[in-house]
Order: C-alpha cells, then sequence, then structure tokens
C-alpha cells in the first residue's frame, strides 16, 4: 500500500476511534414542537419547531416551512418556550455548598476522588437544569481532575455540560488558601491553587496549567491579603502583563477573580479578557472595562449565599446585607457604563443544578428578561468565543437546547421549570409526562 493511502487509513481509523462514543449514540432526526422557540436574539416565535440531526440543528422555523424526514421522531413540548441551552461563565464543579462543608475543609478533607466522584453527579444536576455548557473557573485544589471530567463528558461516559476549563487557577504565593493565615507556620497545608512569584514562575504556571488542558487562564489579580483581610491586589502588574501575554500567545483567554476596584483595575489594564466579581468596582473601571471589550460575572449569588450561611442574611426577608447592597451596586453601575454582561453565577458555593439562581438576580436588579437571557446564551458564547458552535439556536449549530414551562424571555423566574433538555442532539431530560421510550414517529 503506498505511504499516502496508508496514511489515509490511519487517519480514518483515528477518527472512527474518536468518534466513536457520539456514532453509538446517533439517534433519528428529532423534530422538537414547542409552544414556543427563542433563538438568542430578538423575541420568541410562536409555532415554530426544531430539528435536529446527528448532533446539530439542521433547521429551525414556522412549522409549515420545516419539512421533517420520514424517520424523524417528535417530541411535543405543549407549553413551554425552547431557548439554546445555557451557558453559566463562572462555575466550580469541584466545590459543594459552603454551608455543608467550608471550603477550607473542602480543600483539606475531602480527597481528590471523592471530589471527583460529585463533580460528575454535579455535571449531571446542571445539564438536567437546562445548563449545556460551563466555563469551570479552577479546581479549588483538586488539581486537574477538571481535565479528567471534561474528558469522561466528552467521550460520554457521564453526562454533564460542555466545559471550558481553568484547571489549578493562578495565585500569588501566600496570599490564597488554605492558610497559611491562621494555621501555625509548621503544618505543610494543600493548595488551593497553583501558586507563583515573579514574572518568570507565572510564565511557567500559564504553560504547565496550559499542557494540561486549561482552556482558559485564571489568575487571583486580589484577594483577602490586606492588614485588615481586605480584598488587596496581589501581582504586580508586571507579573499580570506576563501571565496574559503568555496565554494570549497560545491561544487562552484570561478570567481574572478581582473584587477591589484597584484589583480590576490592574487586570484590565493588564489585558485580561474578563472580570469575576468586580464587587467594588467603580463607573470610571467599569467605563474602562467596556472601552476595552472586558466582559463581567458578576457572581451575585455567592454573595447572597455567603451572607446566608455566614452572616444570618434570609432571602425574601432580611432586607440586603452591606456586602449584598456593594454587589448589587456593581451590577447596577456596569448596566449603566454599558459594560458586556454574562451570566457567571460561582455556582458551586450554592447547589449545583440552581444555577438560574443568578439570572434571576440580574433581572431583579433591572436588566431586562430578553437581555438576561441573551446573556446566558448568545452573549455567553460569545464571551467564550465559541459563537460559532452555540448559544443560538441556527442551522449548523450544535443541537444544545432547553425548554421551560413558560416564557422565560418574559418572566426569568420560568427558568426554574426545565421540562427539557438536549446536549449535542442527546435527550439529557425530558418532560416527566413523557418517558424515555415514548417519542413518538413524527406525524406528517
Ligand atoms: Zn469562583
Amino acid at each position: 500500500m503506498p505511504d499516502i493511502l496508508r496514511l489515509a487509513a490511519r487517519v480514518w481509523l483515528l477518527a472512527l476511534m474518536l468518534a466513536t462514543p457520539s456514532i453509538s449514540r446517533a439517534a433519528l432526526p428529532l423534530l422538537i414542537r414547542p409552544a414556543r422557540v427563542w433563538t438568542g436574539d430578538g423575541v420568541a416565535h410562536a409555532n415554530w419547531v426544531v430539528l435536529v440531526r446527528d448532533g446539530l440543528v439542521e433547521a429551525v422555523g414556522p412549522a409549515s416551512a420545516v419539512i421533517a424526514p420520514a424517520d424523524a421522531e417528535t417530541v411535543s413540548l405543549p407549553g413551554a418556550t425552547l431557548v439554546p441551552g445555557l451557558i453559566d461563565l463562572h462555575s466550580h464543579l469541584f466545590l459543594h455548598p459552603y454551608n455543608e462543608a467550608a471550603w477550607n475543609d473542602q480543600v483539606m478533607k475531602e480527597p481528590e476522588a471523592y471530589r471527583t466522584l460529585h463533580a460528575a453527579r454535579f455535571a449531571r444536576d446542571t445539564l438536567r437544569a437546562g445548563y449545556t455548557t460551563l466555563r469551570d473557573l479552577g479546581t479549588e485544589g483538586a488539581g486537574y481532575a477538571d481535565a479528567s471530567l471534561k474528558r469522561a463528558i466528552d467521550e460520554g461516559a457521564i453526562e454533564g455540560p460542555h466545559l471550558s476549563i481553568a484547571t489549578r487557577a493562578i495565585v500569588a504565593t501566600s496570599s490564597y488558601g488554605p492558610g497559611p493565615r491562621g494555621f501555625r507556620p509548621d503544618v505543610a497545608l494543600p493548595e488551593g491553587a497553583q501558586e507563583a512569584s515573579g514574572v518568570d514562575a507565572v510564565v511557567r504556571a500559564v504553560r504547565e496549567q496550559a499542557a494540561r488542558g486549561a482552556d482558559w487562564i485564571k489568575v487571583y489579580a486580589d484577594y483577602r491579603v490586606g492588614p485588615d483581610g481586605s480584598a488587596r491586589p496581589t501581582f504586580t502588574a508586571a507579573e499580570l502583563r506576563a501571565l496574559v501575554e503568555a496565554a494570549h500567545l497560545g491561544g487562552r483567554p484570561v478570567a481574572a477573580h478581582a473584587a477591589s476596584d484597584a484589583g480590576m483595575r490592574l487586570a484590565i489594564e493588564a489585558g485580561v479578557d474578563t472580570i469575576e466579581h468586580g464587587y467594588g468596582g467603580s463607573a470610571s473601571t467599569f467605563r474602562l472595562m467596556r472601552e476595552r471589550g472586558v466582559a463581567y460575572l458578576p457572581t451575585l449569588t455567592a454573595v447572597e449565599a455567603t451572607e446566608t450561611y455566614f452572616n444570618h442574611y434570609v432571602p425574601g426577608m432580611s432586607p440586603p446585607t452591606p456586602k449584598m447592597r456593594e454587589a448589587q451596586t456593581a451590577f447596577r453601575t456596569a448596566l449603566a457604563q454599558g459594560v458586556t454582561i454574562g451570566c457567571g453565577s460561582d455556582v458551586g458555593v450554592f447547589r449545583h443544578g440552581d444555577n438560574w439562581r443568578e439570572p434571576l438576580w440580574m433581572a431583579r436588579l433591572g436588566m431586562a428578561p430578553v437581555d438576561v437571557l441573551r446573556a446566558c446564551t448568545s452573549g455567553a458564547a460569545a464571551i467564550l468565543r465559541q459563537q460559532g458552535h452555540i448559544g443560538r439556536i441556527a442551522p449548523g449549530l450544535h443541537a444544545d437546547l432547553a425548554a421551560f414551562d413558560g416564557a422565560p424571555d418574559l418572566r426569568i423566574d420560568d427558568l426554574r421549570r426545565p421540562v427539557f433538555v438536549m446536549k449535542d442532539g442527546v435527550i439529557a431530560r425530558r418532560p416527566d409526562d413523557l418517558p424515555e421510550a415514548a417519542a413518538t414517529p413524527a406525524a406528517r
């Protein structure tokens, strides 16, 4: 056999091996008939249908205009609105709520294998809630286990959303947890993230994480390192610039944890792509974000959750605490300054599958429901640089879809009621009244 043919045969075999999980799960074409379809922009359409084949959306439009093939199955979703699969841009699948176990205890007492098994369960809960993509921003002491989780999901071994991962995250030496603050100096502690000091070391950390599978580089631009425990910048401007340069050279965007205005400014000026939290952000800093095209992930629910666990806040009963008011002011300021805002909840601090709490907060603080939904779909996909693949219902894009009872584009609370979820054309959730085997042949 000529070399070129042998090579072609090898490439074909390799492609077949890589494709096997999805091939074995390939289903018949599927016609989805919800009450309404919202494609990721504009208004929702009544009496539209979506045709799915081979994991992709093949057609979307009025029922009269979309011709289903003879062998298509139909899923009817009366009373539901079908939207693009939701995206949460700030998750931690390797954490669980801090009122179950404090963060320190999770990192110090829960072995990586235990945390990974739970992460697999949380990934499934998340998918079934209608979230088909997560940007998981750091394993918080569970090493590179997110790369294995992502691989197992992609290979079809377990159910879960598409993952963009950050692996260990990068922190300045001795400025994260657990400890060394609060611990005697002669105990060896695990690291909640990868520690680095100096330009060479941060560049090395970026390269190591990239090689282990990081899609994004997560950096902590500030942390509670002030003498009084306040959030203060950790890395120097030179360290941050080097980190961003190394990440961008390798084709990876940078997400910066920054809670203080000073930390945000250092990160933005170093060229990061997203700011996480930003609770202390001033109007001028948010304006700078808009000018530089830096996106904002407000993580409002993380504050609500921690204030509930540790500061006597009772949801629906107490007035917002000072910390909640600070976060809410930041969100409103960012909104007024026209910053690109994505859905990013910090889920893990609160229960996986309850990601809907973040879009509810965004709507409660003044964002129109349809804009919130865009921030959780097409807008989030653009922040992820995945807009050509996910975030809208359009021919050729992934068949990542979620249907909710009601009309979440008009009443965001309806995101609490998922009835149907599909990822890459594979159904992850069906309406309760439609058991696994009850799909009917398409009516013609
Ligand atoms: Zn986080």
